[in-house]
């Protein structure tokens, strides 16, 4: 199906509409549906497909293959080879969360995976990627569903295969249990292939060549925290946001290739976890107040040049734009920076399309370029 970008949300919005209304699964009929704007680039040229959302990760977040521990390893995984979450689209064999008696994630059964193939080819003829990386036997498994492959994951492991036009990698799951099969080294060299196939079948131009890496926006926030000496992580995203914004309005270009979404709150950093923070620097202290949660840096490197930061500080252009933001956007409330965020052009964008096509947008990417 050859379909352009507008005709493509349109499409999406109604198979999402579907997907909600799915009753199929006795015990998932009450369940959250994990198809929305958090899989990412609908025109992206790679389509990654996991098993179900998990009840820690997707299921909360409501972005596939985020706020676990199998979310974290796979960005993890992604960050090591380059590829950035906003060239890609991530979904499920099963679009909700299965849980046995006890609460606890279960694998779907054969009829859940059949149940929602409908749901997964829709997706792959929408989307129409040129790859396809299944993560885990269930997702190659459910692509038997739509069309016979005869692979093997054990055997077809970090292979390219002919699978009707698009090159199909199978790969194992990123989750804790597969590491048993699987080591954290293996996998980061089956992201190497995917990474090396994907420059290989790459039609499109990357659209932010030059833009600072994930470690710079790393970089750029502990410069910030550092700046500020107690930021709040809700303050933190927003001004990741203005430094973006703002760079982008200048220059034309994005300052990283971090991705931004649209939460209920505003602008959030998908690249931005906590998990994150803590690992580029040993010094970030985390703090809870009043249910809130604070960043700062232990007091031994708050004049430390680095902050236990091993790569260093920002780049020069990426400090000038930190330093605007701090001196423009230092609120004393939450609700005063949040006004300052929507009155952005992207933000604004977003409002204008809820309000004049009456849909819920959150999750969807924050686009910087256009708007
Ligand atoms: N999160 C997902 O979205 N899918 C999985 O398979 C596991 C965790």
């Amino acid at each position: 199906m050859v379909v352009d970008s507008e005709s493509r949300d349109m499409v999406f919005e109604r198979l999402v509409d579907e997907v909600n209304s799915c009753r199929k699964c006795e015990r998932m009929n009450e369940s959250a549906r994990i198809l929305g704007h958090g899989v990412g680039d609908l025109d992206a040229e790679i389509m990654f497909i996991g098993e179900a959302p998990g009840r820690l990760g997707a299921d909360q977040t409501s972005i596939p293959f985020h706020g676990d521990v199998a979310g974290d390893n796979f960005e993890e995984l992604l960050d090591f080879v380059g590829i950035t979450r906003d060239r890609i689209y991530v979904t499920n064999a099963v679009l909700c969360n299965p849980r046995d008696a006890k609460g606890n994630n279960a694998t779907p059964v054969v009829r859940e995976v059949l149940n929602c193939s409908g749901f997964l080819k829709k997706q792959i003829d929408l989307v129409d990627p040129k790859i396809i990386v299944t993560l885990g036997a269930t997702a190659l498994k459910a692509l038997e569903n739509i069309e016979n492959h005869g692979l093997s994951l054990r055997d077809s492991v970090r292979t390219s295969n002919d699978w009707f036009g698009r090159v199909l990698v199978p790969l194992y799951h990123p989750g804790k249990r597969a590491m048993i099969h699987r080591s954290f080294a293996n996998q980061r060299s089956d992201y190497q292939f995917v990474a090396e196939t994907l420059k290989k079948v790459s039609r499109k131009r990357r659209k932010q060549s030059g833009a600072a890496t994930r470690t710079e926006l790393l970089k750029g926030c502990i410069y910030l925290i550092k700046r500020k000496h107690s930021v709040s992580y809700f303050e933190l995203h927003k001004l990741a946001y203005l430094a973006e914004y703002l760079y982008s309005r200048k220059t034309g270009n994005r300052l990283t290739q971090a991705y931004f979404i649209r939460q209920k709150d505003g602008p959030y950093c998908v690249d931005l976890s906590l998990q994150r923070l803590r690992k580029a620097s040993d010094s970030i202290v985390v703090s809870k107040k009043s249910g809130k949660l604070y960043l700062s840096v232990a007091d031994d490197d708050l004049f430390s040049g680095d902050a236990g930061f091993s790569q260093g500080e920002p780049r020069p252009e990426v400090r000038e734009i930190l330093d605007e933001v701090v001196d423009r956007y230092s609120y004393s409330s939450d609700a005063d920076l949040k006004t300052a965020v929507y009155l952005t052009a992207p933000m604004r964008q977003i409002l204008r399309r809820e309000s004049l096509e009456r849909l819920n947008l959150y999750n969807s990417p924050i686009d910087f370029l256009t708007s």
